[in-house]
């Protein structure tokens, strides 16, 4: 998917904020931050949506998780707490279709979300 954006910023062909990478997940700040700390942790490889992910891809997922835990202790939200979420088809709210974990913190998070 050569078009897509985010398979973009993993290659580095378009610039970003990077917080983390590995061999396998790649995190960087959201460009519209929706909160004081917003990041964007997403699998190297395109998967369009959450609905897309292979069952076998049980690793992937969890590693996607783990690595926002390491993320929000960088960004010093784990004590006051954060959000993760995922925008999944148009009701969802997704907009880019490259999977996504949102990591929210440093402020209260509204409840239920709109
Ligand atoms: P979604 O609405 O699909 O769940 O979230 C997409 C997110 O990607 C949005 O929060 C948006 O601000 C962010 N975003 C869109 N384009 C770019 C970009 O080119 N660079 C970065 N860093 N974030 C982007
Ligand atoms: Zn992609």
């Amino acid at each position: 998917m050569r078009r897509c954006i985010f398979c973009q910023i993993v290659k580095k062909e378009l610039p970003s904020t990077v917080v983390y990478e590995d061999d396998q997940v790649f995190a960087f700040e959201d460009i519209d931050p929706k909160a004081p700390v917003h990041v964007l942790i997403i699998p190297k490889k395109h998967i369009a949506t959450l609905m897309d992910v292979p069952d076998q891809e049980e690793t992937l997922m969890g590693r996607m998780i783990l690595v926002a835990k390491k993320i929000a202790i960088l960004k010093n939200v784990h004590h006051r707490g954060f959000r993760l979420v995922i925008n999944c088809n148009p009701e969802g709210g997704q907009s880019v279709y490259h999977l996504h974990l949102h990591l929210l913190g440093g402020r209260g998070m509204r409840w239920p979300p709109g």
